[in-house]
């Protein structure tokens, strides 16, 4: 498994490092260094003492000048100490906290100063975004490109999603973020050709485990003033960022970046560890984005647990009887709310929705509501549509949804990450909080310290999801590796995730007869409503759950909580399997889940619980209590498929 990379490191010893601007982390162990040569901006990044990035190029160009070549650095900056604490409720931990040392490198052309690199360097990531100064009397600028690239080690593999062929898959639809991630395939594809989407995991195996190297790379702060970067690969070890392509939006728009100047490009992270635990860990998504305006309410009061019937039913179940007993059912599970999803305009209409919202605010279970995106950029068929892509009726609507008491919407088939797309997303989240509604996003990009950036932003979609299950047998063979023991390390670690999971359902269909089969067990459900992290989660229960599943799963799942204070990597592997512990308020819940063909024994250390102290066990399809050793370990099995939770 571990191959080594001391050729890779010798090699890296041999190159001269030019004089450059050093930004060493609080803990002195992670060290980004910039240089130019030959006029082209470089980098490079070490870990205790070895190198994680190689020499790769920095630059920006745009219709005013080409910042790749010909510079110079003219002022290296004050070294910064940036130390804040912020508080967040809908990401992997509660206290965001910034520890980190930052310098803002200036760079001329011709003597002129052009660019400025605001450079930060935390003791688990590297992070920096380019500021792009007035320039031969010009206030504005297109960015055409970008030559950020990105060396890692020529024998590094890779955990990656590719990124799609605009206008492909279902109704054309894509890209959207819903690609497998690779299993440790080795560095120089591209894919399928378009690159892959953010968050990109590397491993660097080492035979010494100490020196082996985790790097994630992913991009954070992205708005309506720039577009959606994927990760171009094809070369090597070398990958560079790369612009949307030509044919998303139905090959309308461009796809460069129109910018103020001064204007800042969003922030390129760069997260590090001898384990994967630093990028489980990382808050770094959040520490460099500012909420870009206020709360209109307290959003935080309507997190939890709801209920949608599409992941079972399908578009037939959105009708108005069943919708009345699955508020029913979220009642009787104690769940907030309700996802209504496509079509309930026709086939509900708008009069009796505003009954079912007020059937479900009584039982104290509110609605969200699905809309199309579109618009003209792809075929969706499903209505509601042409509606919040319009900011004439997206405010009518969202005012009618205030009246009848919506919680919240979910929109879906976006067309890209061009910066029109971009601007889309940040208006729908605008109006929505003019309107006290909380949003979800599916079939789209992945949110870029939008958790933080936006209050009502809940989370998205942007991973091959559950409704996958429900189309595919084949996907739901290969559950366990693809989605539990992979989003934990890859997706989820950069934002919220919507993954409506969570099924107990032995089949994905309402009489529970047919269909595909679900082949992970029930403590795997049970363990990715922990594993997977997002404020609000649409589970894939159903209400024949209550009489035909465990009574310990039921009981389970209406305890679980959807918010987090603590996040704690224990053991893993992507694509093989993950134990990590999460805490919300006293309570801890450690959680795991197996995708090997052997079951997986562990006595997992766990120094949250005082020795000998009673813990719950879900394991093998049964809960006990059992005692946590002297050693503060307890012992577990996770069976194939399978899961794990203890809870105290
Ligand atoms: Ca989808």
């Amino acid at each position: 498994m571990r191959r080594t990379s001391a050729l890779f490191c010798a090699a890296m010893m041999l190159t001269s490092l030019t004089a450059g601007v050093v930004v060493t982390s609080p803990d002195g162990r992670l060290v980004a260094e910039v240089s130019v040569d030959d006029g082209v901006p470089h980098y490079q990044v070490m870990y205790d003492g070895q190198t994680a990035i190689a020499e790769s190029s920095l630059g920006v160009v745009t219709n005013v000048g080409d910042y790749t070549r010909s510079m110079a650095i003219s002022d290296e900056g004050e070294e910064k100490q940036i130390t804040s604490v912020d508080n967040q409720e809908k990401i992997k931990q509660h206290s965001i906290h910034t520890d980190a040392r930052e310098r803002v490198i200036t760079f001329t052309q011709d003597d002129k100063p052009v660019m400025a690199l605001q450079l930060r360097v935390s003791n688990k990531d590297v992070a920096f975004r380019y500021m792009l100064m007035p320039h031969r009397g010009a206030n504005s600028c297109v960015v055409t490109s970008e030559n950020t690239a990105y060396r890692v080690a020529d024998n590094a593999l890779t955990f990656m999603a590719p990124q799609s062929k605009p206008m492909t898959g279902f109704a054309r639809t894509a890209p959207s973020y819903e690609t497998k991630y690779s299993l440790g395939e080795p560095v120089g594809r591209n894919g399928w050709g378009f690159g892959y989407t953010f968050p990109c995991l590397f491993e660097v195996p080492n035979a010494d485990a100490d020196k082996a190297l985790w790097i994630m790379l992913s991009e954070t702060g992205t708005d309506g003033g720039y577009v959606g970067c994927r990760l171009l690969g094809g070369n090597g070890g070398e990958y560079r960022i790369g612009f949307p392509q030509e044919g998303e939006l139905n090959g309308w728009g461009s796809t460069s970046v129109q910018m103020p100047l001064p204007g800042y490009t969003p922030w390129r992270t760069i997260t590090i560890g001898h384990t994967p635990a630093n990028i489980v860990e990382s808050t770094v998504t959040w520490e460099l984005v500012e909420p870009k305006y206020k709360a209109s309410r307290n959003y935080a009061d309507d997190y939890g647990k709801g209920m949608w019937s599409w992941i079972i039913g399908m578009d037939s179940s959105c009708n108005y009887d069943e919708q009345k007993r699955y508020i029913d059912f979220a009642a009787a599970m104690g769940y907030r709310s309700l996802l209504v999803d496509a079509l309930w305009d026709v086939q509900i209409g708008r009069e009796r929705i505003a009954e079912l919202a007020k059937y479900g605010k009584e039982r104290g279970v509110g609605l969200y509501l699905w809309y199309n995106s579109n618009g003209s950029w792809n075929d969706a068929p499903q209505s509601p549509k042409h509606i919040m892509n319009n900011g004439t009726r997206r405010k009518q609507e969202m005012k009618w949804m205030q009246e009848i008491g919506i919680l919240g919407i979910k929109v879906d088939f976006f067309g890209g990450d061009k910066q029109p797309v971009m601007q889309l997303y940040e208006d729908i989240l605008s109006d929505a909080n003019d309107c006290g509604l909380m949003v979800i996003f599916h079939g789209c990009t992945l949110p870029r310290g939008w958790e933080r950036m936006y209050p009502n932003f809940v989370a998205s979609e942007a991973v091959l999801a559950s409704e996958n299950l429900h189309f595919s047998q084949g996907f739901c063979d290969t559950e366990a590796r693809d989605c539990g023991a992979m989003y934990p390390f890859t997706r989820n670690t950069v934002a919220s995730m919507d993954f409506g999971g969570s099924a107990l359902n032995k089949y994905y269909n309402a009489n529970n007869n047919r269909g595909s089969r679900r082949v992970t067990t029930d403590v795997y459900a049970l363990a990715t409503a922990v594993l997977f992290q997002s404020p609000v989660q649409h589970f894939a229960l159903a209400p024949n759950n209550l009489t035909d599943a465990p009574a310990w799963a039921i009981d389970f799942m209406k305890a679980v909580p959807t918010t987090w204070d603590e996040i704690r990597y224990i053991d893993g592997y992507p694509g093989k399997y993950i134990i990590m512990a999460r805490r919300s308020g006293d309570k801890w819940y450690i959680a795991g889940v197996n995708a090997m063909e052997q079951p997986l024994k562990q006595n997992i250390s766990l120094p949250m619980f005082d020795a000998k102290s009673q813990v719950t066990l879900y394991q093998n399809g049964e809960v006990k209590e059992v005692k946590v050793s002297r050693k503060q370990t307890v012992s577990i099995e996770i069976p194939t498929n399978g899961g794990v939770v203890i809870v105290q």
